[in-house]
């Protein structure tokens, strides 16, 4: 248990609903193991109480805060300045607070591409990639993709305006080829197939619909794939399951929730983070 006194300095996380989250489990574990002197705890905001939120963030001089559903967005106008991966997927995981200035940053993407280098021994540069969806997980990883040198990326989804919306965004930024599809696309399978790392990043198969997968057919699948979900509950999905049958690679979603998590404490104390004792955390809960 940390020892909280007069100069113990407060980190937290705003969300609603909050009571699920691991985050304060993963960064207590981690700030009493390098015996630093702060506190994470989890605040549960209403949405009309967030700008009074941030108020006090100041006056109470919190130090930094995580951002979970439904603030990413919203808590975007009551801050003064936004890192550079904030700005582009339009969405902050993390506030830090410098003397009542909060600037807004978004690791999301980049503890994605972490947990490819931990897990998976994987960097991204000059792979071909696969995102299965189009919402905001899928803007952060597509974001974080390109930025890691990524040499081309699919972005496969249900609706396609929404593929080639995500597509547009990126083209702004990037240069790489960016392809946008849906799954009525017959060569949706070959596409599939041609790619590096495909990654799941819908809803469909977290729990309790756990026997749905993102796509159908499995057959196109090689020992050389690496296949990512970033659901993390359950552990291993059935779009996982699929692919380990078929000998490919495979990257659990807990990978990017603790990937996020490791780049934020950094942010939050300037020490480095142990991705596995974060893990640990993560998956003993
Ligand atoms: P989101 O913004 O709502 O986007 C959901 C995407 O999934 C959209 O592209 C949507 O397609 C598609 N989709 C939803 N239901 C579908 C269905 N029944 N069939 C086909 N496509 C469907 O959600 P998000 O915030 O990106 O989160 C997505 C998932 O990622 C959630 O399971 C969440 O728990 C997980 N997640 C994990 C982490 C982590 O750290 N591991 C972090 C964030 C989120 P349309 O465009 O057609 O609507």
């Amino acid at each position: 248990m940390i020892p909280i006194n007069g100069k113990t300095q407060i980190l937290g996380i705003i969300g609603n609903p909050i009571a699920h989250t691991a985050s304060p489990q993963m960064h207590n574990a981690m700030l009493e193991h390098l015996s630093l002197n702060y506190i994470y705890i989890p605040f549960k905001i209403e949405p009309n109480q967030l700008q009074n939120t941030l108020t006090a963030v100041r006056a109470m001089n919190i130090k930094g805060l995580n951002v979970t559903i439904p603030f990413k967005e919203q808590v975007i106008p009551f801050l003064d300045a936004l890192d550079i991966s904030a700005k582009q997927v339009g969405a902050v995981n993390t506030i830090i607070n410098q003397n009542g200035h909060l600037t807004g940053y978004n690791t999301d993407g980049s503890g994605f591409i972490t947990s490819l280098k931990i897990e998976n021994n994987t960097d991204v540069r000059d792979k071909r990639c696969v995102i299965i969806g189009a919402g905001g997980s899928a803007k952060s990883i597509g974001f974080a993709l390109l930025e890691h040198g990524a040499k081309s990326l699919m972005i496969l989804n249900r609706t396609l305006t929404n593929a080639k919306a995500l597509k547009s965004n990126l083209e702004k930024y990037y240069q790489a080829p960016i392809f946008s599809s849906d799954f009525q696309d017959k060569n949706q399978y070959d596409m599939l197939q041609e790619a590096d790392i495909i990654i799941n990043t819908t809803p469909i198969g977290m729990d309790p619909h756990i026997n749905q997968t993102p796509i159908e057919a499995f057959d196109w699948v090689l020992p050389q794939h690496l296949i990512c979900d970033i659901i993390y509950k359950p552990k291993e999905t059935l779009f996982l399951k699929k692919a380990k049958e078929k000998k490919a690679k495979i990257g659990y979603g807990y990978g990017m929730l603790v990937g996020q998590g490791i780049l934020a404490f950094e942010l939050f104390t300037q020490h480095k983070a142990d991705y596995n004792l974060m893990k640990a955390e993560v998956l003993n809960r």
